[in-house]
């Protein structure tokens, strides 16, 4: 169990009501946060505690906002890396990065480590030795496999009751190397998808309650018309509009200042005139 120093590496502060327009995976992360709070609990009533979790899906839709959301809840440290931090020229700095930090949560757990762009660190292996392409190629291709092996060893010295969940996030499944996809390991996958018009509508409500908004503004024309933008792009629209407003002298946002934005967003500043219903 964490002692009081545990928490010097912080929690994220970031809360499930952060996010929004992932319900269905936000329920199902929620087992790792009960989790976090007690692992002792899983190891009396003899749960199988979760192990790796891998978030898929596009970027800026959320998948390292929701990692955060759940050392946020749980209050547990949160140790985050991306994947391309592990891959260095360097003879084992990789994996020394990855011992360390594997070491770090182990010290304060329960926590969290997340690692961004997996892929980066996890892709195929053995893929292109090449006599053509130099040393220099193959001693960092070489590099990057004994990094993911040392991941590979780290995930899979996770026993259970340990207290510490190891999440992962990529957009490019097709990529990985499948030892990381073996039982044990990332055993669990989840997508995080764009969000629809109801997510759409939730996300921007969830970004316009941190600022000033004038109490007409209704967003559902945005969050109907904006198909395809993800939770990142959405959070940059009611930016977007607070700028607006403020170059405008407004002393909140009007519907005008998030029209200005989108046609900022969309068309550039020059041109305006974007029609939205
Ligand atoms: P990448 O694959 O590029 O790392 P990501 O899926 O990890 O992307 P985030 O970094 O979580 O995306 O998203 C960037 C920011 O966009 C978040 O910090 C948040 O402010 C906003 N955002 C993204 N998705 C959502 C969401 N579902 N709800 C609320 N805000 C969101």
């Amino acid at each position: 169990q964490s002692k009081p120093q545990a928490r010097v590496d912080g929690s994220t502060g970031v809360k499930f009501s952060d996010v929004a327009g992932i319900d269905e995976a936000v329920e199902e992360l929620q087992e790792l946060v009960r989790y976090l709070k007690n692992p002792e609990l899983f190891d009396k009533v003899g749960i199988k505690p979760p192990h790796g979790v891998l978030l898929e899906g596009p970027p800026g839709c959320g998948k390292t906002l929701v990692a955060k959301a759940i050392a946020g809840e749980a209050g547990v440290p949160f140790y985050q890396m991306a994947g391309s931090e592990f891959v260095e020229v360097l003879v084992g700095v990789g994996s020394a990065r990855i011992r360390d930090l594997f070491k770090r949560a182990k010290v304060n757990k329960p926590a969290v480590v997340f690692i961004d762009e997996i892929d980066a660190l996890g892709t195929r292996r053995h893929g292109d030795l090449s006599e053509k392409k130099g040393d220099l190629h193959n001693a960092s291709i070489q590099e990057r496999e004994t990094t993911l092996n040392q991941l590979l060893i780290e995930l899979d010295g996770f026993d259970s009751g340990k207290g510490v969940i190891f999440l992962g996030a990529t957009n490019r499944m097709d990529l990985l190397d499948p030892a990381l996809l073996r039982p044990g390991r990332f055993d669990r996958k989840i997508k995080i998808l764009p969000p629809r018009a109801e997510g759409r509508l939730d996300i921007l409500k969830v970004h316009a309650k941190k600022l000033k908004m004038s109490p007409s503004v209704d967003l559902s024309p945005y969050a109907k018309n904006l198909r395809g933008w993800s939770g990142a792009k959405l959070e940059q629209l009611i930016q977007e509009s607070a700028l607006v407003a403020v170059r405008k002298g407004h002393d909140s946002i009007l519907q005008s200042d998030i029209d200005d934005a989108v046609d900022r967003l969309t068309i550039g500043p020059i041109r305006k005139g974007l029609q939205l219903s």
